[in-house]
């Protein structure tokens, strides 16, 4: 790898407390990459989709040593767009970080290694991304890893379960419901997963937005 590769685009990295996946509420250092391929109707980083910052992966490593935290989540927009982040998992993984990459799964995850917590997403109807998902991924989706669908609206969660129905998921993989922040109240969903007696599936509230809002940085 050249010099020139060791770069990537950053739009922040910050120290906060975890928001989803199974590691919700533990303290973790964040890294936001710059740049998504997708449009999502309801995107919540748009903010991620600017330029960014250009930064070498040991400055990266540095600004993380400063925090006091060895959980990492990687995040974006969407971090596999940019052919480098692999290089940083490593680096990271080196150090003896625990790493959730979290992506929205229209990458291959071929080159991330199976110690890292994939927090991968699967967009539904209503964020008109329906097609993108990559469904060789499934492959590479363990039981350490975690499926999320963002459900804007019913015709997301029938979807969302005929998905699940449908494609042979491995057993025990973490699958968790998150509704579209502001869009779909938590209280309708957990109505429906209770009638359903869907008992493999979480519902997953985002902390984060629940203590701060709508924020970014947090
Ligand atoms: S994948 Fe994430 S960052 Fe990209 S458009 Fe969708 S919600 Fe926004």
């Amino acid at each position: 790898m050249t010099y020139d590769d060791k770069n990537l685009k950053i739009t922040e990295i910050f120290f906060s407390i975890q928001g989803e996946t199974r590691f919700i509420g533990y303290p973790c250092i964040f890294i936001r990459t710059a740049g998504c391929n997708l449009e999502c109707n309801w995107c919540d980083t748009e903010y991620a989709k600017e330029p960014g910052k250009q930064m070498e992966i040991e400055d990266i490593i540095k600004t993380v040593s400063n925090f006091p935290a060895d959980l990492v989540m990687i995040t974006g927009g969407e971090p596999l767009c940019q052919k480098q982040t692999p290089y940083l998992i490593n680096e990271l993984l080196e150090k003896s970080y625990k790493i959730i990459l979290e992506t929205n799964g229209s990458f291959p995850l071929v080159e991330i290694p199976n110690e890292v917590y994939k927090a991968v997403d699967v967009k539904c109807p209503g964020s008109g991304e329906e097609e993108s998902f990559l469904k060789k991924n499934l492959e590479r989706i363990s039981e350490n890893d975690e499926l999320n669908f963002v459900l804007l609206n019913r015709q997301d969660y029938d979807w969302a379960c005929s998905f699940i129905k449908n494609n042979n998921i491995k057993k025990n993989v973490n699958i968790s419901f998150t509704p579209a922040y502001n869009i779909l109240k938590p209280k309708q969903l957990a109505e429906w997963l209770i009638e359903d007696g869907l008992s493999e599936i979480r519902l997953s509230l985002q902390l984060h937005k629940i203590i701060w809002g709508d924020r970014r940085g947090v």
